[in-house]
């Protein structure tokens, strides 16, 4: 068999979330379970009603692009795409064609080199970010058609990639590092399995030597990550099968079916559309530098991920699977960024030592305090326990002045309250002992009472040293550093002979 090159291209809608619809004033609310409420003449295509263009969703489109490294046209217009279908009320969708608002940009999806244990990057490049409005939506049931125009008009972006992605998993990770991008913007939720954003595929397979690219087929219907990587799989291998027989690819729409696993043919190239684009006749063109403010839309594009994956290796001494606990959560990452600060404002510390007190804060975080925020459906808004009170924590337990088991039951305790665990920890006596004299005495009980296990030491036996140490443990009920107790123990048992 030859070797086959994937070609993959993504088009991507992304349902914006404004507070209203794309060309009238009803509200844009996807939560709104009563159908046909947020209608008015304008979405539903009434004769005479003029669409206004909605600014924020324009901003929106503006400041994804910004994200995406695109060139913002000066001047942009709507045009319109005519089709009939039953959720389109106007019978055309005021969409872009030859003037979107963003053009030549890219995404760089990070992956993680397996070798150097280093994030790397793969530019795909975007061709165009383009807005308009999105269709209503029709309800099968009992054998009937019901038709809901609450989403009629709602606005889209459509992104359009180049022909960059070679793979699968590719494909995947563009989809899940753009949804991310777009949740770092808040400008949309961008949930695969609600439809808030919707990923069509298309792909082609060629032979590794050949010129040019192979036929395309597009996939339609892909609910989900996990949708998108199995399809292209799949459908990689329908097509390097074909070729392998000598047949044809047909250019086609093809439909993902979740049962079967498998792509289905749904409409071939002659029955394609003719959507008969002309210029939006009710919408003047968008003079895109006079009517809004780039400079301050730009400034309102955070931190992006990527920033931040570097930043946090450059600043943390993370690997890169820690990181994108973090990236994949910005508000848990300003919260324990703000805990680093604590910490280095509480006692400021170098190198190694620093970056170890950073990592516990790190374990602490994203183990113990994200369980109790789990078990109490809590988001990082919910939390009552303030970064210093964090921080002052973790600091105890770097200082070996509290043990991990007594740490866990203050951070439970200041999850309820937001105390300070200083408090908690002197009310309940739980400071460990690290004074030596008065470790020594109970060590030298222990050794007393425990002559077996003394005598298993001496002989070399590992074990007997930790079953002697979680005596002396017991006996003080935790309360002394039991890296002391070891060396104390060990100290005693030595000079003893
Ligand atoms: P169409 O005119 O059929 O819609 P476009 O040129 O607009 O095709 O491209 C649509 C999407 O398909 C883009 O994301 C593009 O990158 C991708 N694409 C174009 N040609 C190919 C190909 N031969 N194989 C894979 N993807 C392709
Ligand atoms: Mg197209
Ligand atoms: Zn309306």
């Amino acid at each position: 068999m030859s070797n086959y090159l994937a070609t993959i291209g993504l088009e991507i809608h992304i349902e914006l979330k404004t507070k209203n619809k794309m060309f009238c004033d009803c509200l844009n609310d996807s939560e709104e379970k009563h159908p046909n409420l947020n209608v008015c003449p304008i979405c539903l295509g009434h004769p005479g009603t003029l669409p206004k263009p909605n600014k924020e969703a324009i901003r929106s489109v503006l400041k994804l692009g910004s994200a995406l490294n695109c060139h913002l046209r000066e001047i942009s217009k709507f045009d319109r795409k005519n089709y009939f279908y039953p959720d389109l009320p106007k019978g055309y969708q005021i969409s872009q064609y030859d003037m979107p608002f963003c053009e030549n940009g890219y995404l760089e999806i990070p992956f993680i080199n397996p070798q150097t244990n280093l994030f790397e990057f793969k530019k795909i490049r975007i061709r165009r970010i383009h807005l308009e409005e999105d269709t209503g939506r029709l309800i099968h049931e009992n054998n009937k058609t019901y038709v809901d125009f609450n989403r009629a008009g709602v606005p889209l972006a459509e992104l359009v990639t180049e022909p960059d992605i070679h793979s699968a998993e590719e494909a995947k990770k563009f989809c899940e590092e753009l949804q991310l991008i777009i949740r770092y913007l808040k400008i949309a939720n961008a949930d695969m399995e609600k439809g808030e954003m919707r990923c069509e595929v298309n792909i082609s397979v060629k032979k590794e030597d050949e010129e040019g690219l192979g036929t395309k087929v597009e996939i339609k219907n892909l609910n989900s990550f996990k949708a998108v990587e199995e399809a292209i799989k799949y459908e990689m291998e329908r097509q390097i099968d074909l070729l392998e027989k000598s047949e044809k690819i047909i250019q086609e729409t093809r439909g993902w079916d979740e049962k079967t696993q498998k792509t289905i043919s749904q409409r071939k190239k002659e029955e394609a559309h003719d959507y008969r684009y002309f210029p939006e006749p009710d919408l003047k063109p968008i003079k895109v530098n006079e009517e809004f403010d780039l400079e301050e839309i730009k400034r309102e594009v955070p931190e992006l991920p990527n920033e931040k994956r570097l930043r946090f290796m450059k600043e943390f001494g993370f690997k890169p699977k820690e990181i994108e606990e973090l990236v994949y959560d910005f508000e848990l990452a300003d919260y324990f960024e703000k805990v680093v600060m604590e910490l280095d404002a509480l006692k400021p510390l170098e190198g190694e030592r620093r970056e170890k007190r950073i990592k516990l804060a790190y374990n602490y975080l994203i183990t113990d305090l994200r369980a109790l925020m789990f078990q109490n459906n809590y988001k990082i808004s919910d939390l009552k326990i303030p970064t210093n009170h964090f921080a002052l924590l973790i600091n105890f337990i770097d200082e070996n002045k509290i043990s991990s088991a007594a740490a866990k039951s203050v951070l439970a305790e200041i999850f309820e309250s937001g105390a300070n665990p200083e408090v908690i920890i002197k009310e309940k006596n739980l400071f460990q002992i690290s004074d030596t004299s008065e470790i020594d005495e109970i060590v030298k009980k222990i050794i007393a009472e425990n002559p077996n296990p003394v005598a298993d030491f001496q002989k070399g036996k590992a074990n007997a040293l930790q079953f002697l140490v979680g005596q002396v443990m017991r006996e003080t009920k935790g309360r002394y550093n039991p890296n002391i107790v070891q060396e104390r123990l060990k100290s005693l048992l030595t000079t003893k002979e």
